[in-house]
This record gives C-alpha cells, sequence and structure tokens, in this order.
C-alpha cells in the first residue's frame, strides 16, 4: 500500500477555481470529430477554439460536408482555473 503518500501534493493554504478575473483567459469552446476511420483510428478533425458556441458548430456541418459519413462529435470546452492563495476560511 502506497496511501502514505496520497496527501502530498495537497497544499493546504491554496483553493482551486474557476478564473472569473477581467484578466483571466477566455472560456473557449471546440468541436471535434469522434468518427472511427477505416483503420479503427479517430478522425483527427478539430475546429479551432472560439469563445463564441455557435462557431464550432458551424465548423462540424462544413466537415461533414466534406465527409457525409462522419456524424459523431464532442465539444471540448476549456475553462480557465487558477489556483488561490488563502483558502474562503
Ligand atoms: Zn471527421
Amino acid at each position: 500500500m502506497t496511501s502514505t503518500t496520497r496527501r502530498t501534493f495537497a497544499f493546504a493554504d491554496w483553493t482551486l477555481r474557476p478564473d472569473q478575473d477581467d484578466d483571466a483567459p477566455p472560456l473557449t469552446y471546440a468541436f471535434r470529430c469522434l468518427t472511427l476511420t477505416e483503420d479503427d483510428s479517430e478522425c483527427p478533425a478539430k475546429s479551432p477554439p472560439s469563445e463564441d458556441p455557435t462557431e464550432p458548430q458551424t465548423w462540424a456541418f462544413d466537415h461533414m460536408r466534406e465527409h457525409p459519413e462522419h456524424t459523431g462529435y464532442a465539444e471540448v470546452i476549456e475553462r480557465p482555473w487558477v489556483m488561490w492563495r488563502g483558502g474562503p476560511s
């Protein structure tokens, strides 16, 4: 058992929270294609990240127009978080 080392990286005076400061990096959205190709690997196509959630959906329609059999997608959301010194206590 190695459970004695489990808490090594828990810094008591730091907390992790979503970064909602004015200068925080933006929340971004992207779509990626989940369709399996003939050799069973995932299609590598992915939209560029956008701050507008509808833009990657437009990309998905463009991608399906080029590859009509590619109908499975995943939305990838990047949400900035920040380490905050001093907890809420
Ligand atoms: Zn694809």
